[in-house]
């Protein structure tokens, strides 16, 4: 039964994991921006300008832009989050206490299929929000900031901020999974996240070591995909992206695609 006391202790619980959540996104991609500005500085890299990227002022509105953006998916994911939690607490999920519940071997094994299926659901979704009749309303502000930075990596339309929040509600409920191996995967898709944002273009995929190219997204991946958005949907592995002919191994091989967005 809903009581006053109840709405109050939801509305608390949601306050506090919005809190959690945005405090979690400026430390990560604060972080992440503090070295890259250093790494720039002390290396004396210039910043990409020109050829349909942001400069000066509009790269700081861009910054701005996308922390709003994410300030407002967090919101979306602090929602489903407390419905998530009220749902633990109930018994409605498949979340399990005892570390050694399904054997430690489950562990590493959950994780990885959490990951898989991420991975799997990204690539499509990520593909169909790019074709005209979705793009507009659910991944354009996305793409705005060019190249993107690592505020990017949690600026979602609000359409794709519910589907990764609902993904990571689904896999909750069907998926027996320990809380350590959901923070595992949480603190993965952050740091995956504010990685493949860290608008690195100018880093080849030649330059990586070659079963790291061929295996596991990065920033150049990624990079490529803001520059070229017809290539390199995946998350974290470039599994679809090969088996579907969606990569691309340097950027001038996209200029026409280019042009055309
Ligand atoms: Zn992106
Ligand atoms: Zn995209």
């Amino acid at each position: 039964m809903v009581t006053p006391s109840s709405w109050y202790s939801g509305i608390e619980s949601l306050v506090v994991l919005y809190g959690i959540i945005v405090l979690r996104y400026f430390i990560v991609a604060g972080f992440f921006a503090f070295l890259l500005r250093c790494w720039r500085r002390s290396l004396a890299v210039p910043r990409v300008e020109g050829d349909g990227h942001d400069s000066g002022r509009s790269r700081e509105a861009g910054i701005g832009r996308d922390i709003g953006l994410s300030v407002g998916s967090a919101a979306i994911f602090a929602l489903v989050g407390v419905v998530l939690m009220q749902a633990v607490q109930h018994g409605a999920t498949r979340m399990y206490g005892e570390l050694m519940g399904y054997g430690w071997w489950y562990l590493p094994v959950s994780y990885g299929l959490v990951l898989l299926l991420q991975d799997t659901v990204f690539y499509f979704t990520h593909r169909l929000f790019h074709q005209p009749q979705w793009y507009g309303y659910a991944h354009r502000s996305h793409h705005q900031s060019r190249p993107p930075t690592p505020w990017t990596s949690f600026a979602f339309d609000p359409p794709e901020a519910i589907l990764q929040a609902v993904f990571l509600a689904v896999v909750v409920l069907a998926i027996p999974l320990h809380p350590l191996t959901l923070s595992a995967v949480l603190i993965t898709m952050t740091v995956w996240a504010v990685i493949n944002h860290l608008g690195l273009e100018d880093l080849k995929l030649a330059w990586y070591p070659r079963w790291l190219a061929w295996s596991l997204i990065g920033p150049s991946h990624h990079s490529m995909h803001h520059a070229c958005p017809r290539v390199h949907f995946g998350l974290y592995f470039t599994f679809w992206d090969r088996v579907l002919e969606t990569q691309i191994l340097d950027l001038p091989e996209c200029s026409s695609s280019r042009k055309s967005r």
